[in-house]
């Protein structure tokens, strides 16, 4: 496995695996590795013959007074994690070398891009974005790998690529849990013992959303507002949005049942921010 720091280094290895005829994937992410990642790379090195993963805490997608310095960073780990799933490069650059000093040009994530996610961090998606399309131009990947767990990002990408053009595939995969349900995030290290029991509830909130709609009893406003009063009932949680929304374009539903919907929630467990989804179908 190599540990490569600049875009062009990066660039003439995968060129290489490329002439040798090789598929190349990457899988992005900003490092604090966990299962959830690791579920990426693992599905990666099964489809790919040649595995790049990004490890980079971008600060661009970072709001102001966001947790941009405190992110977990744990650089040594990652890399024993990664060799140990057999990935071929690992890119790790620096801020500095990713951005010029007067970098102006960015990639606009549209409307979707102002919504949910985008509402509670307005250039957060501008941010993604921007990497993204930067990490695509460096690695010239056929597959990129994103998790569900991140479902608006998810969504973003697939647009971005498809309006833009983009040579690549996405590939998107399930939401990997702790055991008690809660999603895995990078983030969960923030939380004290306490919290960490109360952020069970947004799972909960899913479950019980994904148990109405199969049982076709509410419409999409009841099954969002059922999963508000569920978070209501645990103190150390403050709700940000539940909502069911059409999976495309993220509209919340009125009637529930003709089409997939997708079940949303954020919320605020001490001052951590946690967002989960779940998939509902009709029973
Ligand atoms: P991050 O390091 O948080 O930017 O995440 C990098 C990638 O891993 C993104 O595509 C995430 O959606 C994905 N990811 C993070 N947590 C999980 C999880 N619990 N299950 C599946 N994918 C995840």
């Amino acid at each position: 496995m190599e540990r490569l720091v600049s875009a062009a280094e990066v660039r003439s290895a995968t060129g290489e695996a490329r002439r040798e005829g090789k598929t190349i994937a990457l899988v992005p992410t900003m490092g604090a590795l966990h299962d959830g990642h690791l579920s990426l790379v693992r599905a990666a090195c099964e489809r790919a013959d040649y595995v790049a993963v990004s490890v980079f805490v971008n600060p661009t997608q970072f709001g102001p007074g966001e947790d941009f310095e405190a992110y977990p960073r744990d650089m040594d780990g990652d890399m024993e994690l990664l060799r140990a799933e057999g990935v071929d490069l690992v890119f790790t650059p620096t801020a500095g070398a990713m951005y010029a000093p007067d970098a102006q040009v960015t990639v606009d994530p549209g409307p979707l891009g102002q919504v949910f996610e985008g509402a509670a961090r307005p250039t957060h998606f501008r941010g993604v974005c921007t990497v993204v399309t930067k990490l695509f131009a460096i690695a010239q990947p056929d597959l990129a790998y994103f998790g569900e767990k991140d479902y608006q990002q998810l969504a973003i990408v697939r647009l971005m690529v498809r309006d833009l053009d983009l040579p690549v595939r996405i590939v998107g995969c399930p939401i990997v849990r702790e055991p008690d349900g809660l999603a895995m995030s990078s983030r969960n290290v923030y939380l004290s013992a306490e919290e960490r029991r109360a952020a069970t509830v947004l799972y909960r909130a899913l479950c019980e959303a994904r148990d109405i709609a199969s049982a076709r009893e509410a419409d999409a406003e009841i099954i969002a507002s059922e999963m508000a009063s569920t978070v209501g009932t645990e103190p150390l949680v403050e709700l940000d949005y539940a909502a069911v929304i059409d999976p495309e374009t993220f509209r919340p539903l009125d009637l529930f049942g003709a089409k997939p919907a997708r079940a949303l929630i954020a919320a605020r467990v001490g001052r951590t921010r946690l967002i989960d989804n779940i998939a509902l179908e009709v029973g």
